[in-house]
């Protein structure tokens, strides 16, 4: 892992994929600047694409609202896209079956399972704006939070009734099928922009923070931590390749600010 000042701003740098929490928040919350960082990206014509676990509620208010080009969420079940000349939000599904009725009373059957098995866990405050994914916190609002090792538990419990699940920082996330973030932005370059992984990977960076961006890191050769990683690099065998001096959403900026080949106003 370099050092960012050893990734080289490069003009044909021109997508942007960015995880959310603490990467582009600041413990929590969202920051002017950070939009601004996103505002000067796009204002050049390069493209930005938020991508999450957050739910399909919030990737409407993200993509409709935020200077972005869409919103991969759900782990990669969709992205959302706003077209301004139609004034309309495109919604593009990648996930198996359709949001609908039958897929929630299959993830409602689960979540019975999960919170009867793991009576101190609990269903994650954002479950009701999603459309795919069954989200258990196990660190975000339950207190006292339980450990990593609880939450690999929950994890299991998931995967023995069939789902894919995954644990980031705060939740304990499943699905069904196989879709993931790395396929998501794969098929939005293949489909927005007519880019193979080839053509691709010199022209996009990844950005951040956690163990559930491992697998990007791993498919974006221009792959960036935000220095709040540290903590959690010892458990990656996929590190970023490259790390920034500042945390969490002053880590994006600096990002930002180094690829445009922007003076620093400040040294983080
Ligand atoms: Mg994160």
């Amino acid at each position: 892992m370099r050092p960012l000042d050893e990734l080289k701003p490069d003009r044909t740098i021109e997508v942007l994929f960015f995880d959310i929490d603490d990467t582009f928040t600041h413990h929590g919350h969202l920051r002017s600047e950070a939009l601004a960082a996103l505002e000067r990206w796009r204002a050049l014509g390069r493209q930005a694409v938020a991508v999450t676990g957050r739910p399909a509620g919030w990737c409407d208010h993200f993509a409709r609202m935020w200077p972005i080009d869409a919103v991969i969420g759900e782990n990669g079940a969709f992205w959302f896209a706003y077209a301004p000349v139609t004034n309309t939000l495109q919604r593009n599904y990648l996930a198996y079956p359709e949001p609908g009725e039958a897929l929630q009373v299959q993830i409602n059957h689960v979540k019975e399972q999960v919170l009867a098995r793991h009576p101190t866990a609990a269903l994650a405050s954002d479950q009701a704006y999603r459309l795919y994914d069954l989200a258990i916190d196990f660190a975000e609002d339950v207190r006292p939070a339980l450990s990593l090792l609880e939450a690999e538990a929950i994890a299991q419990t998931m995967r023995s009734l069939g789902m894919t699940a995954k644990v980031s920082s705060i939740h304990v996330n499943g699905w069904f099928g196989t879709h993931n973030k790395q396929q998501a932005c794969l098929r939005w370059l293949e489909q927005t922009l007519g880019w193979d992984e080839r053509t691709a990977q010199p022209r996009c960076v990844y950005v951040g923070d956690s163990l559930n961006d491992e697998p990007m890191f791993a498919k974006f050769q221009l792959s960036v931590g935000v220095a709040n990683i540290a903590p959690f690099l010892g458990l990656m065998k996929s590190p970023p390749a490259f790390i920034t001096r500042a945390e969490a959403s002053d880590g994006f900026c600096e990002l930002v600010t180094h690829l445009l080949g922007e003076q620093a106003a400040i040294e983080p």
